[in-house]
Parts: structure tokens; sequence; C-alpha cells
């Protein structure tokens, strides 16, 4: 099954991702995941993002689908989570997808208002202490989301593969709706 999941930081898709990674037995592919990896060792790829991660700000397309490409070239199946955030970073993947003759088959969309996400990055904050989460990138980060990642959410609901979920509910019952949809879009197989 090749799924993304798609929504607003705080929307709950890192929680929402590893259940279904974990329950279909598939690879968790979450972006920034990568990049905070990529920051913490120090790497090359750390050294480049991580001014524009502090600032909540997007890593520019080119970097994003180089890094993309490598890390599917060998999956049959995934749940990719953060990734496509912009419109040409879809397009990029789709082609690829296409050119392998393995389309995504659902698109998750994982529906929250700004009030609850801001409320939700808030306390995660003061969780986990990340440092990316301050009130003025968090909104910088929603703003993003509306003006960049929101197309990319009508550019697959235009290709029929959009299942909206409330994500406002408790974590079990969101998974719980999920899996049904996964299941009635016969993406349960590998
Ligand atoms: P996330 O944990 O998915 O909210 O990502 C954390 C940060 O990583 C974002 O605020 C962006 O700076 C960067 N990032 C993650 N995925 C992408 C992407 N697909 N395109 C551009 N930037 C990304």
């Amino acid at each position: 099954m090749r799924t993304l999941i798609l929504g607003p930081q705080g929307s709950g898709k890192g929680t929402q991702a590893k259940l279904i990674a974990s329950s279909h037995a598939l690879p968790h592919v979450a972006t920034g995941d990568i990049l905070r990896a990529a920051v913490a060792e120090g790497t090359e790829l750390g050294r480049q993002v991580q001014p524009i991660l502090e600032r909540g700000d997007l890593v520019p397309d080119e970097l994003m689908v180089g890094l993309i490409r490598e890390r599917l070239a060998s999956e049959d199946g995934f749940v990719l989570d953060g990734f496509p955030r912009t419109v040409p970073q879809a397009e990029a993947l789709d082609a690829m997808l296409d050119e392998i003759g393995k389309p995504l088959d659902a698109v998750l969309l994982l529906e929250v208002s700004d009030e609850v996400a801001l409320e939700r990055m808030l306390g995660r904050r003061e969780e986990e202490g990340r440092s990316d989460d301050s009130p003025e990138v968090m909104r910088n980060r929603l703003r993003l989301y509306h003006e960049v990642t929101e197309p990319v959410v009508e550019r697959y609901r235009e290709l029929g593969l959009v299942v909206s979920v409330d994500g406002e509910r408790a974590v079990e019952e969101v998974a719980r709706e999920i899996d049904e949809a996964l299941a009635s879009v016969g993406a349960s197989q590998p």
C-alpha cells in the first residue's frame, strides 16, 4: 500500500502515520524526522536545512525531491508523512511513482481547525521543548500549510484520492476511521 497523510502541524498526522505503518507493516517515511535527524547528526544536509527549520520555512523542493527519490527507491509500499508539501513536490512524486507503475492508493487528510492545531503545537512544545515551535514559527508553519500545501490537497481531491478524516477527535477514534477508510479504498493489500 502506498499512502500519504496530509494535514497541518498539530493535526496528529505523525501519530496516525506511525499507527498505520505498524498495523500494515509499512515504512513510515517522515521528512521532518529525516531532516531533524540530519540536523542532530550535523551532516552537510543538516547544516543546510537547520536555519530553514528554525524559521518554520520550507526546504527547497529540489532538495526534498532528491531526498524522497532516494528514500523511496527500494520501497514497494510506504506511509509518507510531511511530503509532498508543495504542488511541485506532488508533481515530482506522482511522476516518480508513474514511472515505476506504482501509483498512490489513497491520500488521507486530517482536518483540524487552526485553533486546535495551535493549541496542540503549544502543548507539544511544552512537553518536548521543540525549538521549531515558538508561537511565531507555529503561525508561519500554519500559514504555509494554507498557502502552499492546501493546493496539494486540491490536486489529489481532483484525482479522487482524498479521504478526509476529522482529526479533532481522540487518537483511537481517528485511527479506527482511517483503518476503515483504507480498507474501503481497497488499499489493505501490500
Ligand atoms: P514536520 O515535522 O513535518 O512538521 O517538518 C518539520 C520541518 O521540516 C518543516 O517545518 C519544514 O521546515 C521541513 N520540512 C519537512 N518536510 C518538508 C517538505 N516536504 N518540504 C519542505 N520542507 C519540509
